[in-house]
């Protein structure tokens, strides 16, 4: 899941800079948490309405509805801490990446580099930077996921498809390994590129709603504009087993680019089931998964 709001963030740490370090850090996350709560709740309860009735009428895989599923409690803490650890990791790598590359170390400098973009991409049009970002993006999440696939990065990733119970609020479940290597890389290469934040500011939102709506239990597959944007039998066959289409639908917007690269799956007249990574001992807590890579 992809949430940005860069330049607040960096006004955060500019503004308690003054405090003793320890401070600093606690100050930082309780506002961190204050404020990704307050912004995510309203957006958070919208998707939970809008995917409850939709289900009702257009399930994948009829079933229990979305709140009862076994893993409940794991998916809402991952929906809970998941944007504010992608926060930290973005503030992280923003900072080390404008240091490395344009010799930046000051709050000042880091404010005015990323306030409003920089370079030829910040000078476009806000709607051409946003069609720059999406594809940009999609192409980076393509490749690091694939990458993720691989055998070494696995580990990671195999929490993100341990939901067996494919739902809405599965799509933030992710290590946060995979989230830095992953979503919070394709930001901040975006950013480092010149990107306005504000077109994170805008698109921030959507890419959250459209996350949730490829994990949906829908059998939605939009017919002809299957090739157009990800839809949620596209995502879903992604969840199923390795030999099914585990291996299959890299793409997290864009579906063409499994059409270019060959990984695009969606037999006609067939629907996904059965999901996740069928390992028993797999941990189905947060605080287990979270440890999990470590131990293999
Ligand atoms: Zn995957
Ligand atoms: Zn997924």
């Amino acid at each position: 899941m992809r949430i940005i709001e860069t330049n607040r963030s960096v006004g955060i740490f500019t503004r308690i800079a003054h405090l003793p370090h320890m401070t600093q850090e606690f100050l930082a996350v309780l506002v961190s948490f204050g404020e990704t709560f307050t912004r995510y709740l309203p957006i958070s309860l919208a998707l939970a309405v809008v995917f409850t009735i939709l289900t009702s009428f257009w399930a994948c895989n009829p079933g229990k509805p979305w709140w009862r599923k076994r893993d409940i409690v794991t998916d809402l803490c991952y929906w809970l801490f998941i944007p504010v650890v992608a926060r930290f990791l973005r503030i992280g790598m923003l900072i080390v990446g404008a240091a490395l590359l344009f010799r930046i170390t000051t709050a000042d400098g880091l404010v005015a580099f990323y306030d409003n973009g920089h370079g030829p991409l910040a000078a476009l049009p806000l709607v051409a930077q946003m069609v720059i970002f999406l594809v940009g993006e999609d192409i980076i999440l393509y490749w690091t996921h694939r990458l993720f696939h691989g055998r070494r990065m696995w580990r990671y990733h195999a929490v993100h498809h341990s939901s067996e119970e494919l739902e809405w609020i599965s799509a933030a479940r992710f290590h946060p390994i995979n989230l830095l290597l992953g979503g919070v890389t394709a930001d901040v290469a975006m950013l480092l590129l010149g990107i306005s934040p504000n077109v994170f500011v805008v698109l921030g939102p959507l890419t959250i709603a459209h996350s949730a709506f490829v994990h949906a239990n829908l059998n939605w597959t939009l017919g002809p504009f299957k090739y157009v944007i990800a839809t949620p039998v596209l995502h879903r066959w992604h969840h199923t087993a390795a030999d099914r289409g585990g291996e299959k639908n890299f793409a997290a917007t864009f579906p063409i680019l499994d059409v270019l690269f060959g990984t695009f799956y969606m037999p006609k007249g067939e629907i996904p089931d059965h999901y996740g990574i069928g390992e028993r001992e797999f941990p189905t807590s947060f605080q287990g998964q979270l440890v999990h890579p470590f131990t293999q």
